[in-house]
């Protein structure tokens, strides 16, 4: 092959300022981008390999690795796919920029706001030049007979191109690190990143750190043994026998092999059918590292009429004011994109714990056209649907554990009553409430048992302790109370009564009902009580300055009450809403 030099594109000028700026608050995506591409790389040649145009080398390995040096600031990408042929290389490298930026131009230009944007998707090589001031590409194709090619680039607008030396098969991207991002060659730092977006990633990722003293390494196994030897009194152990010995070499070897870094075949790409309940639980643990155990899940599986793989969990929530923060991870194709994608999932799910993998997603537009995007919308019913269906279905045939979890779970179900219709009309048949004796009911349950006393009142108790009083006096009268402690209650009461005008609810210290009341008869006794109310009216005005204060006396029947003082609930809710 001839030398080759030329000019990218006439748009490349414009474009790489544009993508400085654009992925400035996250420049490490180029991670993301260069790995993925391997990736690509390597699922395209098992696909060529599926359809026979491949043919696999007995016991071959596909594999990704990332190395890095330190020392020289530099990152190798090397991935053992499909490879580029000189043509490709034209094709997909020269002229994506081409491609690409006008695309690109046309999407982003006007957007400076970065908040828009999802995916940085379709971006992909020309990432590199983030952080590297020159770049080079050492690639061989599959396709026999083919020339390794060397491609490179300083700054990313102009390239040389010329034949390369590799011998095997893939690509090999280096990076030379400008002097702002040195730290993506820092061991610490790069793993940070690649656990960030490559954990879930389809093939295996291996990393080296080109500069770790291997002495070093030496030197600390040499430590152990030494120290094994050494029994607990400090005294050199005299007789570490042959067996031992063998073991522990046996033991270096098995430490010597490398393992992945990430972990090719997450729980949510198999069948809920073949994971296990502890592999459910693990997989929470290594993602989410909440060491309390979910409370339950559910194993999104959908292949029509989208692609959409997941795994939700419900967290358990320690106390009622814990603030209940969730994280929904957002991967396309085992590719970590974002989390909390409140366009895609809906608010209220986002109290839980989970992955969502959905290879469909169009994610290389802005969020707005997102927002309005049907398919999206789909996909976020969907799931909406599924967590409805898992809990009316736990309702219906597991109700001991839906009660043992409703404190926990039911923020979560009244919050999404209140942000998502259709969720309110999958859950509300199935919304209970603890009583005064500790007991689960629905509403018609408590309609049906407190039908003669209550009023048509739905009375409820905010405070156990505070309102004791009250408490002890429904409780002899034979009514029933609901309680709602959580703050959540109050909005959701509201929501219950707005959509169905024969239900009202009243706090168990607001107005009375008749049957705690003792008529009283005209004479003497109603003229005390009038008595009474004037005298109490004006203190009451008095003391809180309200001339216009109306106070009401009534009797009490109960005797063990002396007196008590009843805000009504209408007065209160206003108040509550100052
Ligand atoms: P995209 O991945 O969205 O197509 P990129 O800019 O990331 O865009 O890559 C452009 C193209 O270059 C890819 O579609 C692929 O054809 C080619 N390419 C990039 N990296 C590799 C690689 N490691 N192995 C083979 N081909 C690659
Ligand atoms: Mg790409």
């Amino acid at each position: 092959m001839s030398r080759e030099q030329g000019s990218l594109s006439i748009n490349s000028e414009n474009i790489f300022p544009i993508i400085k700026k654009w992925l400035y608050s996250d420049h490490d995506i180029f991670y993301r981008e260069l790995i993925s591409n391997g990736c690509d790389a390597i699922t395209k040649l098992k696909k060529l390999s599926i359809m026979g145009e491949y043919e696999e080398v007995d016991g071959e390995k596909y594999r990704l690795d990332v190395i890095v040096s330190p020392e020289n600031k530099t990152i190798k990408i090397i991935d053992n796919g499909i490879g580029m042929t000189v043509d490709e290389v034209k094709q997909y490298i020269n002229q994506i920029a081409f491609s690409g930026a006008e695309a690109f131009l046309a999407q982003y230009k006007d957007k400076t706001n970065e908040e828009q944007i999802i995916g940085h998707f379709g971006l992909g090589f020309y990432s590199a030049f983030m952080v590297a001031d020159r770049v080079t590409i050492d690639t061989l194709s599959y396709k026999p007979g083919s020339t390794s090619v060397h491609w490179e680039s300083e700054g990313g607008t102009e390239f040389e191109m010329s034949e390369g030396d590799k011998e095997t098969r893939g690509t090999e991207i280096t990076l030379y690190l400008n002097e702002d991002s040195y730290e993506f060659s820092n061991e610490y730092r790069a793993k940070e990143v690649i656990q960030k977006y490559c954990s879930f990633m389809p093939v295996e990722i291996y990393f080296t750190n080109a500069d770790a003293p291997i002495e070093e390494k030496k030197e600390e196994e040499k430590e152990e043994i030494i120290d094994a030897e050494v029994d607990a009194d400090g005294n050199a152990v005299e007789n570490s026998d042959a067996d031992d010995t063998e073991a522990n070499e046996e033991e270096k070897v098995e430490d010597k092999e490398p393992k992945p870094i990430n972990n090719p075949t997450p729980l949510w790409t198999k069948h809920p059918n073949d994971c296990s309940e502890e592999e459910y639980k693990e997989f929470y643990r290594n993602v989410f590292h909440d060491f309390k155990e979910p409370l339950f899940w559910i194993h999104l599986n959908m292949d029509y009429p989208f692609n959409l793989k997941g795994i939700l969990y419900f967290p358990k929530i320690n106390t009622e004011y814990d603030s209940v923060e969730g994280t929904i991870k957002l991967y396309n194709n085992q590719v970590f994109i974002a989390d909390n994608i409140k366009e895609v999932i809906p608010e209220f799910l986002m109290l839980l714990k989970g992955v969502i993998d959905c290879p469909d997603l169009p994610l290389n537009v802005s969020r707005s056209a997102l927002q309005n995007d049907g398919f999206v919308k789909k996909i976020s019913e969907y799931i909406t649907k599924k967590v409805a269906d898992k809990l009316s279905g736990m309702y219906k045939v597991e109700k001991e554990s839906y009660e043992k979890y409703w404190d926990d779970i039911s923020p979560f179900i009244k919050y999404g009553c209140l942000k998502d219709e259709k969720f309110r009309d999958k859950m509300k048949d199935f919304i209970i409430f603890k009583n005064l004796e500790g007991k689960y009911i629905t509403l018609p349950d408590y309609a049906e048992a407190n039908k003669e006393k209550a009023n048509d009142k739905i009375y409820y108790a905010t405070d156990l302790q505070q309102q004791s009083q009250y408490i002890n006096m429904f409780k002899e009268a034979g009514i029933d109370a609901l309680v709602l402690t959580h703050n959540i209650d109050q909005p959701f009461i509201s929501q219950l009564e707005q959509q169905d005008d024969k239900l009202h609810f009243q706090r168990i210290d607001a107005d009375l009902t008749d049957s705690f009341k003792e008529e009283v008869a005209e004479g003497e006794e109603a003229d005390k009580l009038k008595e009474k109310t004037d005298a109490l009216t004006e203190l009451f005005r008095k003391v809180l300055n309200k001339e216009k204060l109306e106070v009401k006396v009534e009797k009490l029947k109960n005797e063990n009450v002396s007196s008590m003082v009843t805000l009504s609930e209408e007065s209160r809710r206003m108040q509550d809403m100052m």
